[in-house]
């Protein structure tokens, strides 16, 4: 059976499936036949088995003395009660009972009597009573979601979606594909899984499929297909399919070493995306000529507290090192909407999306920005630092920004610790930001165009509805305008500017941004070296061509045709 998804991340991937966050808790009433009930007896006790384990494994994480614990030993004990099988065991054969039935019969049963007992401390036992039914329900449905830090081998993980903060805890050493139903290409889960080489299908409606945990899965995320329990002759066809893709990227590493240049001697600075210090290797390895977005809030994911100044600086140092004298672009934290932190509280707000995020939320919080401010500073010593700020609307902002510089500064020097040149940016992706860009402009060093959120918010559709994205996307002919209007602006006032949307790391839309203009792209790790080789098989005068063509286009279907149809 094999279902198609949206291509987050390319790549193939083979694994069990593993759910996450979905669970099942679906009750069969269908009542058996007679030849039905052993094997649905088999179910339940696999079923319990599987529980157990789990359970087991999770108390070996937990203090003994802690309250949950205890809670767990306790469901361990109800789960190993001979009474409480030999119940559930007997319906399945005498009432002809689904194993799901008779799980949420007996439990049912249990749960009312304990809540019939006068002590509340007893009788609050009830409702954990019934949750551990649920669970089991979930276990022999086959989609009870598994403590990911016990997996041991090669894992397709199956969720509704995964936020940053759940994808950095991931232990990506086991997990070789994602497979979501929601998200949309400039979702930061699929810039995540993109940026680790984990092949993601999204937009992929597998309920339907009804995967049970341990079943095989094969993500095709070159064409877009989920492959549930393939046979053999099939597994053997997209095995050869991954060679010739592992063969093809392979190839495209004999042009690390090569200045990135059109065949009629255009330069174009290519640099990288990264979210942590194992990109940045990545980053130098592949030739990048430096970073051109570091989004600190995905490094400061993994942790349960905002890291303070000393280990920020640290990570900004060690960067740099790697980076040798290569520019490390730290964009200060773009927290909120999409993007929660796990030790920031969110504000309960409307409408998250056009709320206190970005820089908005880093000003009204110097607690987090001035210490991030500081490392930055501090780290200018080691290497080519750049400040870049996330979401800037207007002038007024950037005067706000550069008081807390200020103020940093003086507690640097009050405190006798040193500091060094850095250049100061801002990313444009607002509307506003770019009809303000006359005013901003004398004020920076350098801006970067950020399509992911530009197209968001010039075309008030989120970008993490695929349904949205899939009608107003980033390759479209407002926002081609927007980006030459930028450009333009920035040459206008010699500010250098640079793109690092996700537009970026698409190779057929690459000669089409370096013909409107711009010579230096940011773009995820993955598709660095694809970019690289299709701008070193180009002519520069074509690329201005296109972009020419492209610009009178009115609709966005023959935009797309124009730059797709392209050889
Ligand atoms: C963007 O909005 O285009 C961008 C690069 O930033 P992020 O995807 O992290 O919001
Ligand atoms: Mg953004």
């Amino acid at each position: 059976m094999s279902l198609t998804g949206i291509i987050g991340s390319t790549g193939l991937a083979f694994g069990q499936a593993v759910h996450i966050i979905e669970q099942d808790y679906k009750v069969d009433l269908h009542l058996l036949r007679k030849h039905e009930v052993t094997e649905e007896q088999a179910r339940l006790k696999e079923g319990v088995r599987h529980l157990v384990q789990l359970l087991q494994a999770s108390l070996q994480q937990l203090n003994p003395e802690c309250e949950n614990y205890q809670l767990i030993e306790s469901d361990i004990l109800l789960l190993d009660d001979q009474e409480l099988h030999a119940e559930m065991l007997n319906s399945i054969e005498h009432q002809r009972y689904s194993a799901t039935l008779a799980v949420q019969r007996t439990f049912d049963t249990h749960a009312y009597e304990i809540e019939s007992i006068q002590d509340p401390m007893i009788a609050s036992r009830g409702q954990d009573i019934r949750h551990l039914s649920s669970r089991l329900i979930a276990a022999i449905n086959g989609t009870l979601s598994w403590n990911l830090d016990y997996l041991t081998q090669s894992t397709i993980i199956l969720a509704h979606d995964i936020t940053p903060a759940e994808f950095a805890l991931l232990p990506t050493k086991y997990i070789s594909g994602i497979v979501l139903e929601t998200g949309s290409i400039t979702s930061h889960t699929a810039i995540l899984a993109s940026a680790a080489g984990i092949p993601a299908l999204l937009d992929c409606q597998y309920q339907s499929l009804n995967i049970r945990n341990g079943q095989p899965l094969v993500i095709d995320a070159i064409d877009g297909i989920l492959h549930h329990m393939p046979d053999d002759e099939l597994v053997e066809k997209l095995r050869r399919k991954q060679l010739e893709e592992v063969t093809r990227t392979n190839a495209l590493l004999t042009i690390t070493g090569q200045e990135t240049q059109t065949l009629d001697g255009h330069s174009v600075s290519l640099l990288a995306n990264v979210g942590n210090i194992n990109d940045v290797t990545r980053a130098k390895d592949i030739g990048s000529l430096g970073v051109g977005l570091f989004r600190t809030e995905f490094m400061l994911m993994h942790d349960s507290e905002y890291p303070n100044e000393q280990k920020q600086y640290q990570t900004f140092c060690d960067a740099l090192h790697i980076l040798n004298g290569m520019p490390l672009t730290i964009r200060t934290l773009d927290v909120g909407a999409d993007k929660p932190l796990p030790f920031v509280q969110a504000a309960q707000e409307e409408n998250p999306a056009l709320g206190i995020r970005g820089c908005r939320y880093s000003l009204d919080h110097p607690q987090y920005l001035k210490p991030q401010l500081k490392a930055a500073m501090r780290a200018t010593n080691h290497g080519l630092v750049k400040i870049m700020f996330p979401m800037v609307n207007q002038v007024e902002e950037i005067d706000l920004i550069k008081s807390v510089i200020e103020e940093c500064k003086q507690e640097l020097i009050n405190n006798d610790i040193g500091y060094g040149n850095f250049d100061f940016g801002i990313m444009v992706e607002t509307p506003a930001a770019v009809l303000n860009l006359p005013s901003m402009l004398p004020e920076l060093d350098f801006i970067s165009i950020g399509t992911n959120d530009l197209t968001q918010y010039s075309m008030a559709a989120d970008r993490s509805n695929l349904s949205l994205s899939k009608s107003f996307p980033a390759l479209s002919p407002a926002i081609l305008k927007t980006i030459d209007l930028i450009v333009t602006q920035a040459k206008q006032y010699d500010v250098s500017v640079s793109l690092c949307g996700e537009l970026a790391s698409d190779p057929k839309v690459v000669p089409l941004l370096i013909g409107l203009g711009l010579s230096e792209l940011s773009v995820n790790l993955n598709k660095f070296l694809e970019i690289k080789s299709t701008i070193c098989s180009g002519d520069y005068n074509q690329f201005q061509e296109l972009a020419e063509k492209a610009l009178k286009q009115t609709r966005i279907q023959p935009l797309q045709q124009l730059i797709y149809a392209r050889t």
